[in-house]
Protein backbone atom coordinates (compact mmCIF):
# COMPACT_ATOMS: atom_id res chain seq x y z
CA UNK A 1 0.00 0.00 0.00
CA UNK A 2 2.92 2.16 0.38
CA UNK A 3 3.75 2.03 -3.53
CA UNK A 4 7.48 1.15 -3.42
CA UNK A 5 7.46 -1.69 -5.53
CA UNK A 6 10.67 -0.88 -7.64
CA UNK A 7 12.19 1.89 -5.93
CA UNK A 8 15.72 1.90 -5.67
CA UNK A 9 16.70 2.25 -2.31
CA UNK A 10 20.18 2.71 -0.61
CA UNK A 11 20.37 1.92 3.12
CA UNK A 12 23.80 2.66 4.67
CA UNK A 13 24.76 0.87 7.47
CA UNK A 14 22.53 -1.73 6.53
CA UNK A 15 24.49 -5.00 7.71
CA UNK A 16 22.97 -4.78 11.16
CA UNK A 17 20.57 -3.35 14.09
CA UNK A 18 17.93 -0.66 12.42
CA UNK A 19 19.69 -0.46 9.21
CA UNK A 20 19.12 -4.00 8.32
CA UNK A 21 15.63 -3.46 9.77
CA UNK A 22 14.78 -1.07 7.60
CA UNK A 23 16.28 -2.60 4.01
CA UNK A 24 14.56 -5.85 5.02
CA UNK A 25 11.21 -3.74 5.62
CA UNK A 26 12.07 -2.06 2.09
CA UNK A 27 12.20 -5.44 0.63
CA UNK A 28 9.36 -6.92 2.08
CA UNK A 29 7.53 -3.87 0.56
CA UNK A 30 9.14 -4.62 -3.36
CA UNK A 31 11.67 -2.45 -3.16
CA UNK A 32 15.30 -2.33 -4.68
CA UNK A 33 17.71 -2.22 -2.12
CA UNK A 34 21.35 -1.37 -1.94
CA UNK A 35 22.68 -2.46 1.25
CA UNK A 36 25.96 -0.63 2.03
CA UNK A 37 28.01 -1.42 5.07
CA UNK A 38 31.62 -0.94 6.13
CA UNK A 39 31.07 -4.69 7.05
CA UNK A 40 32.38 -6.95 4.63
CA UNK A 41 29.94 -9.79 5.78
CA UNK A 42 26.78 -9.74 3.77
CA UNK A 43 24.20 -10.19 5.83
CA UNK A 44 20.71 -12.26 5.43
CA UNK A 45 17.67 -11.17 4.40
CA UNK A 46 14.27 -13.14 4.40
CA UNK A 47 13.60 -12.63 0.69
CA UNK A 48 10.04 -14.61 -1.04
CA UNK A 49 8.88 -13.74 -4.85
CA UNK A 50 6.67 -10.35 -3.55
CA UNK A 51 10.62 -9.40 -2.04
CA UNK A 52 12.54 -6.57 -4.38
CA UNK A 53 15.92 -7.13 -5.13
CA UNK A 54 18.91 -6.94 -2.80
CA UNK A 55 22.44 -5.90 -3.67
CA UNK A 56 25.58 -5.80 -0.85
CA UNK A 57 27.90 -3.40 -1.69
CA UNK A 58 31.03 -2.74 0.63
CA UNK A 59 31.29 0.65 1.74
CA UNK A 60 32.65 3.31 3.88
CA UNK A 61 30.44 6.49 4.21
CA UNK A 62 33.46 8.71 5.19
CA UNK A 63 35.16 7.90 1.87
CA UNK A 64 34.18 10.50 -0.66
CA UNK A 65 35.34 7.98 -3.52
CA UNK A 66 34.05 4.98 -2.05
CA UNK A 67 30.93 6.76 -2.15
CA UNK A 68 31.17 7.86 -5.54
CA UNK A 69 31.36 4.44 -6.96
CA UNK A 70 28.14 2.98 -4.70
CA UNK A 71 25.93 5.56 -6.07
CA UNK A 72 27.12 5.06 -10.04
CA UNK A 73 26.91 1.09 -9.15
CA UNK A 74 23.17 1.26 -7.55
CA UNK A 75 22.37 3.70 -10.84
CA UNK A 76 23.73 0.66 -12.92
CA UNK A 77 22.09 -2.15 -11.39
CA UNK A 78 18.79 -0.71 -10.73
CA UNK A 79 18.70 2.57 -12.67
CA UNK A 80 18.62 5.37 -10.43
CA UNK A 81 18.47 6.21 -6.85
CA UNK A 82 14.70 7.27 -5.73
CA UNK A 83 15.43 6.76 -1.96
CA UNK A 84 18.56 6.99 0.62
CA UNK A 85 18.66 6.16 4.22
CA UNK A 86 21.67 7.84 5.98
CA UNK A 87 21.48 5.30 8.87
CA UNK A 88 25.55 4.14 9.04
CA UNK A 89 26.54 5.48 12.64
CA UNK A 90 28.89 5.08 15.77
CA UNK A 91 28.64 6.27 19.33
CA UNK A 92 31.89 6.51 21.61
CA UNK A 93 30.45 7.70 25.13
CA UNK A 94 32.79 10.16 26.89
CA UNK A 95 32.83 12.52 29.58
CA UNK A 96 33.99 16.52 29.00
CA UNK A 97 36.10 16.11 32.19
CA UNK A 98 36.90 13.31 33.81
CA UNK A 99 37.94 14.67 37.47
CA UNK A 100 37.64 10.81 38.37
CA UNK A 101 41.19 9.81 36.71
CA UNK A 102 43.61 11.51 34.97
CA UNK A 103 44.50 10.73 31.39
CA UNK A 104 41.17 9.00 31.32
CA UNK A 105 40.01 7.10 28.38
CA UNK A 106 36.49 7.95 28.77
CA UNK A 107 38.11 11.75 28.17
CA UNK A 108 36.53 13.35 25.06
CA UNK A 109 39.56 13.96 22.73
CA UNK A 110 40.19 14.96 19.20
CA UNK A 111 40.32 11.69 18.29
CA UNK A 112 36.84 10.35 19.76
CA UNK A 113 35.00 13.62 17.82
CA UNK A 114 37.12 13.30 14.73
CA UNK A 115 35.46 9.21 14.89
CA UNK A 116 31.96 10.17 15.62
CA UNK A 117 32.02 13.51 13.65
CA UNK A 118 33.20 11.75 10.55
CA UNK A 119 30.77 8.71 10.32
CA UNK A 120 27.32 10.79 11.61
CA UNK A 121 28.48 14.15 9.67
CA UNK A 122 30.35 13.93 7.07
CA UNK A 123 29.45 10.11 6.43
CA UNK A 124 26.10 11.94 6.03
CA UNK A 125 26.90 15.10 3.85
CA UNK A 126 28.85 12.79 1.40
CA UNK A 127 26.16 10.07 0.75
CA UNK A 128 23.05 12.68 0.54
CA UNK A 129 25.04 14.88 -2.07
CA UNK A 130 25.75 12.03 -4.49
CA UNK A 131 22.55 10.45 -4.09
CA UNK A 132 21.14 13.86 -4.28
CA UNK A 133 22.91 14.67 -8.17
CA UNK A 134 20.69 11.75 -9.37
CA UNK A 135 18.08 12.49 -7.60
CA UNK A 136 18.10 16.70 -8.43
CA UNK A 137 18.68 15.69 -12.39
CA UNK A 138 15.53 14.22 -12.29
CA UNK A 139 13.62 16.11 -9.95
CA UNK A 140 12.41 13.22 -7.46
CA UNK A 141 13.78 11.54 -4.35
CA UNK A 142 13.65 11.15 -0.31
CA UNK A 143 16.46 11.45 1.42
CA UNK A 144 15.51 10.28 5.07
CA UNK A 145 18.77 10.79 7.82
CA UNK A 146 18.75 8.92 11.06
CA UNK A 147 19.06 11.15 14.35
CA UNK A 148 18.30 10.06 17.59
CA UNK A 149 16.52 11.34 20.57
CA UNK A 150 20.15 12.63 22.51
CA UNK A 151 20.27 15.01 19.41
CA UNK A 152 16.79 16.41 20.29
CA UNK A 153 17.20 16.33 24.25
CA UNK A 154 21.23 15.67 24.75
CA UNK A 155 22.42 13.02 26.85
CA UNK A 156 24.90 12.41 29.66
CA UNK A 157 28.09 11.01 28.76
CA UNK A 158 27.36 11.29 25.25
CA UNK A 159 27.65 14.52 24.22
CA UNK A 160 29.73 14.59 20.75
CA UNK A 161 27.37 11.92 19.61
CA UNK A 162 24.37 14.17 20.35
CA UNK A 163 26.05 17.11 18.72
CA UNK A 164 26.53 14.87 15.95
CA UNK A 165 23.17 14.11 15.90
CA UNK A 166 21.89 18.01 16.24
CA UNK A 167 24.18 18.65 13.14
CA UNK A 168 22.10 15.68 11.28
CA UNK A 169 18.73 17.46 12.17
CA UNK A 170 20.43 20.51 10.95
CA UNK A 171 21.12 19.28 7.52
CA UNK A 172 17.72 17.40 7.31
CA UNK A 173 16.33 21.01 7.84
CA UNK A 174 18.87 23.18 5.37
CA UNK A 175 18.44 20.61 2.29
CA UNK A 176 14.88 20.91 2.94
CA UNK A 177 14.78 24.50 1.73
CA UNK A 178 17.73 24.19 -0.78
CA UNK A 179 16.27 20.15 -2.12
CA UNK A 180 12.61 20.65 -1.69
CA UNK A 181 12.25 23.16 -4.89
CA UNK A 182 13.67 20.56 -6.55
CA UNK A 183 11.62 17.75 -6.17
CA UNK A 184 13.61 16.34 -3.22
CA UNK A 185 11.82 15.59 0.07
CA UNK A 186 14.08 15.70 3.20
CA UNK A 187 13.15 13.43 6.99
CA UNK A 188 14.57 12.36 9.96
CA UNK A 189 13.85 9.96 12.08
CA UNK A 190 15.00 10.18 15.63
CA UNK A 191 14.55 6.80 17.80
CA UNK A 192 14.62 6.66 21.46
CA UNK A 193 15.46 3.06 23.65
CA UNK A 194 15.21 -0.02 21.32
CA UNK A 195 15.78 -3.14 21.97
CA UNK A 196 19.86 -4.12 21.80
CA UNK A 197 21.25 -3.56 18.52
CA UNK A 198 24.95 -3.62 17.44
CA UNK A 199 25.61 -0.01 18.43
CA UNK A 200 25.06 -1.53 21.80
CA UNK A 201 28.44 -3.36 22.79
CA UNK A 202 29.94 -4.29 26.07
CA UNK A 203 32.95 -1.39 25.26
CA UNK A 204 30.27 0.87 24.86
CA UNK A 205 27.93 -0.11 27.72
CA UNK A 206 31.03 0.12 30.03
CA UNK A 207 31.94 3.58 28.90
CA UNK A 208 28.10 4.87 29.09
CA UNK A 209 27.96 3.21 32.60
CA UNK A 210 31.29 5.01 33.35
CA UNK A 211 30.64 8.08 32.83
CA UNK A 212 26.91 8.22 34.43
CA UNK A 213 28.83 6.80 37.45
CA UNK A 214 26.60 3.98 37.39
CA UNK A 215 27.46 -0.19 36.89
CA UNK A 216 26.73 -1.83 33.35
CA UNK A 217 24.28 -3.65 35.27
CA UNK A 218 22.40 -0.74 36.24
CA UNK A 219 22.51 0.92 32.78
CA UNK A 220 21.02 -2.48 31.18
CA UNK A 221 18.22 -2.58 34.20
CA UNK A 222 17.19 1.23 33.09
CA UNK A 223 17.09 -0.31 29.15
CA UNK A 224 14.82 -2.54 30.55
CA UNK A 225 12.56 -0.82 33.24
CA UNK A 226 8.86 -0.07 32.63
CA UNK A 227 9.65 3.56 33.46
CA UNK A 228 12.13 4.49 30.77
CA UNK A 229 9.26 5.62 28.58
CA UNK A 230 6.08 6.24 29.24
CA UNK A 231 4.61 3.69 27.35
CA UNK A 232 6.69 1.38 29.64
CA UNK A 233 8.99 -0.64 27.31
CA UNK A 234 11.72 0.04 24.57
CA UNK A 235 11.05 0.09 20.79
CA UNK A 236 11.81 -2.54 18.03
CA UNK A 237 13.69 -2.00 15.30
CA UNK A 238 10.42 -3.01 13.15
CA UNK A 239 8.85 0.71 14.67
CA UNK A 240 11.66 2.57 13.31
CA UNK A 241 11.67 0.66 9.80
CA UNK A 242 7.83 1.19 9.38
CA UNK A 243 8.27 4.75 10.15
CA UNK A 244 11.28 4.96 7.48
CA UNK A 245 9.28 3.50 4.35
CA UNK A 246 6.42 5.19 5.30
CA UNK A 247 8.28 8.60 5.16
CA UNK A 248 10.12 7.22 2.10
CA UNK A 249 6.08 6.76 0.29
CA UNK A 250 3.97 9.17 -1.25
CA UNK A 251 1.64 9.09 1.52
CA UNK A 252 4.39 11.18 3.28
CA UNK A 253 4.66 13.55 0.40
CA UNK A 254 3.96 16.73 2.68
CA UNK A 255 6.32 15.77 5.25
CA UNK A 256 9.27 17.41 4.69
CA UNK A 257 12.26 19.48 6.79
CA UNK A 258 11.55 17.75 10.20
CA UNK A 259 12.68 15.28 12.56
CA UNK A 260 10.39 12.35 13.77
CA UNK A 261 10.78 10.81 17.35
CA UNK A 262 10.20 7.23 17.89
CA UNK A 263 10.82 7.08 21.66
CA UNK A 264 7.50 6.11 23.36
CA UNK A 265 6.86 9.53 24.54
CA UNK A 266 10.11 9.75 26.12
CA UNK A 267 11.16 13.24 23.69
CA UNK A 268 8.08 15.21 21.94
CA UNK A 269 10.79 16.12 19.32
P1 LIG B 1 24.55 -0.83 14.66
O1 LIG B 1 25.93 -0.71 15.19
O2 LIG B 1 23.76 -2.07 14.92
O3 LIG B 1 24.58 -0.57 13.08
C1 LIG B 1 25.35 0.44 12.51
C2 LIG B 1 25.94 -0.10 11.22
O4 LIG B 1 26.69 0.96 10.62
C3 LIG B 1 26.90 -1.28 11.44
O5 LIG B 1 26.53 -2.36 10.58
C4 LIG B 1 28.27 -0.70 11.04
O6 LIG B 1 29.13 -1.66 10.43
C5 LIG B 1 27.86 0.39 10.06
N1 LIG B 1 28.91 1.42 9.92
C6 LIG B 1 29.64 2.01 10.90
N2 LIG B 1 30.51 2.87 10.35
C7 LIG B 1 30.32 2.83 9.01
C8 LIG B 1 30.93 3.48 7.91
N3 LIG B 1 31.95 4.35 8.08
N4 LIG B 1 30.47 3.21 6.67
C9 LIG B 1 29.47 2.31 6.47
N5 LIG B 1 28.87 1.65 7.47
C10 LIG B 1 29.30 1.91 8.73
O7 LIG B 1 23.78 0.46 15.19
P2 LIG B 1 22.23 0.83 15.30
O8 LIG B 1 21.90 0.92 16.71
O9 LIG B 1 21.41 0.00 14.39
O10 LIG B 1 22.30 2.32 14.77
C11 LIG B 1 21.92 2.71 13.47
C12 LIG B 1 21.64 4.21 13.47
O11 LIG B 1 20.58 4.51 14.39
C13 LIG B 1 22.83 5.06 13.91
O12 LIG B 1 22.87 6.23 13.13
C14 LIG B 1 22.48 5.38 15.36
O13 LIG B 1 23.10 6.57 15.78
C15 LIG B 1 20.98 5.51 15.30
N6 LIG B 1 20.27 5.29 16.59
C16 LIG B 1 20.32 4.10 17.26
C17 LIG B 1 19.61 3.94 18.47
C18 LIG B 1 19.62 2.63 19.24
O14 LIG B 1 19.02 2.54 20.30
N7 LIG B 1 20.25 1.59 18.78
C19 LIG B 1 18.88 4.99 18.97
C20 LIG B 1 18.88 6.19 18.29
C21 LIG B 1 19.56 6.32 17.09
Amino acid sequence: WLGLEGKSVIVTGAASGIGKAVAQEFLNCGANVAVCDLNPQTPEFEINENSGKMIYLHTNVCDAQNVKETVKRVCEEFGTVDVIVNNAGINIPSLLVDDKEEHSKYELNENIYEKVMDVNVKGVYLCSQEASRVMVKKGAGVIINMSSESGLEGSQGQSIYAASKNAVNSFTRSWSKELGPKGVRVVGVAPGILEATGLRTLAYEEALAYTRNITVEKLREGYKSTSTTPLGRSGKLSEVANLVCFLASERAGYIHGVTINVAGGKTRG
